[in-house]
């Protein structure tokens, strides 16, 4: 079975397919797949920007689909920046920079008020419409200034509850042990499996 991840963010995507291998599945990127179309990811929720992106590239592409959106929701912020965490300091900006705009925002905040969320939403598109979603949650809090240099995004000032390193200091196994993205992954993974399963016995069948 061939699946395609929507994403042209290669955080991402080590992560997702660090998390999915498994024997009988091929994990293609946007690399192999260069004239997909850029979606514009203006939906006002999660659900909304990642159907967006699994309906266009699985129309694209014509295998399954994998689209994932995520952000970071900030407890002293109303759940800020959420569904714009990729673009908070501005549309192209930098994961430096969204960072450092956080922190300024996070500047007068005490530790006891520093509380934060990841979230992460995929869905799970065919060309002939079958789809599902499933969503993960991390809960954590922020450190005051950027640690470690693993992960990508807002790694670096994120301490998943009950450490004290934040996601950048972890290894790449041991974040995706605990991630918002494994949590949900881990709840398409069985699915995927009977995708597979159907797919080897109609195979043989025909
Ligand atoms: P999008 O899902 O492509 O809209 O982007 C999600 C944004 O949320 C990323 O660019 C990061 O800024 C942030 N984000 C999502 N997941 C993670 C993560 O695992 N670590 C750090 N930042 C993340």
């Amino acid at each position: 079975m061939k699946l395609v991840v929507a994403t042209r963010n290669a955080g991402k995507w080590r992560e997702i397919q660090a998390i999915l291998e498994a024997p009988g599945l091929e994990i293609l990127s946007l690399r192999d797949f260069p004239k997909a179309p850029e979606v514009v990811e203006d939906g006002a929720t999660y659900l909304e920007n990642a159907r967006k992106k699994a309906r266009a590239v699985a129309e694209h592409c014509g295998i399954w689909t994998l689209a994932d959106d995520s952000g970071l929701e900030v407890d002293a912020l109303g759940g800020r920046p959420g569904v714009h965490s990729a673009r908070y300091a501005g549309e192209g900006a930098s994961d430096a920079e969204n960072l450092q705009k956080l922190l300024r925002k996070m500047a007068a905040v005490e530790p006891s008020g520093r509380g934060a969320g990841f979230r992460c939403v995929l869905v799970l598109r065919h060309p002939d419409g079958r789809e599902f979603s499933t969503e993960g949650e991390l809960r954590g809090d922020l450190a005051d200034a950027p640690q470690g240099t693993g992960g990508f995004g807002y790694d670096p000032i994120f301490r998943p509850t009950g450490s004290d390193q934040t996601l950048a200091e972890l290894s790449a196994e041991e974040k995706n042990r605990i991630s918002h993205r494994r949590r949900a992954l881990e709840k398409l993974k069985a699915l995927l499996r009977s995708i597979r399963e159907d797919g080897a016995a109609l195979s043989t069948q025909g």
